[in-house]
């Protein structure tokens, strides 16, 4: 496993290089959802969801897509992407402005994201096998604050101990 760690500025873009972005504040958390939607936005056997701040998330290039629809709950979401290349770069969510998801995949520098847990497992890929300490939920977890407290302690340098 990687052991590099990531310095802030985070930035990224899509692959074509259209969009570009930078968070200038480490993400909130960064789990892995294994649900049927997120295979299927994601072309592949999970999302790579990484919650971060939307007034320190900033796109310096490039004027994403919006995409407005409704999640498998109900919940109004908008999903941002390139209107170039077509490459998700992350999701707003009715009621809760101060988030971006970001997909995390489309960072520059992908070497050192390990995801704290891995929800939906219900619907993982059969071979899909999370890290020994990840959480591992069926579905959703009652409470992502569990989540939030083991990403906070992967990362001491960014949430120092009051
Ligand atoms: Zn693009
Ligand atoms: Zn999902």
């Amino acid at each position: 496993m990687s052991s590099t760690r990531p310095a802030l500025p985070l930035t990224g873009g899509c692959s074509c290089g259209a969009i570009r972005y930078e968070i200038v504040s480490f993400p909130l958390l960064l789990y892995a959802c294994n649900c049927t939607d997120c295979q299927k936005a994601s072309g592949s056997a999970f999302a790579l969801n990484m919650p971060v701040l939307a007034r320190d998330f900033h796109v310096l290039q490039g004027e994403p897509k919006g995409w407005p629809h409704l999640s498998p709950k109900g919940v109004a979401v908008t999903s941002r992407f390139c209107g170039d290349c077509g490459g998700r770069i992350y999701g707003e969510r009715a009621g809760r402005a101060e988030i971006v998801n970001l997909r995390a995949g489309t960072l520059d520098d992908t070497s050192w994201l390990v995801p704290v847990a891995h929800i939906f497992m219900k619907s993982a890929q059969s071979w899909v096998e999370p890290a020994a300490d990840a959480g591992c939920y069926e579905t959703q977890p009652a409470d992502f604050n569990t989540l939030t407290l083991a990403w906070r302690a992967m990362w001491p340098e960014f949430f120092p101990k009051k």
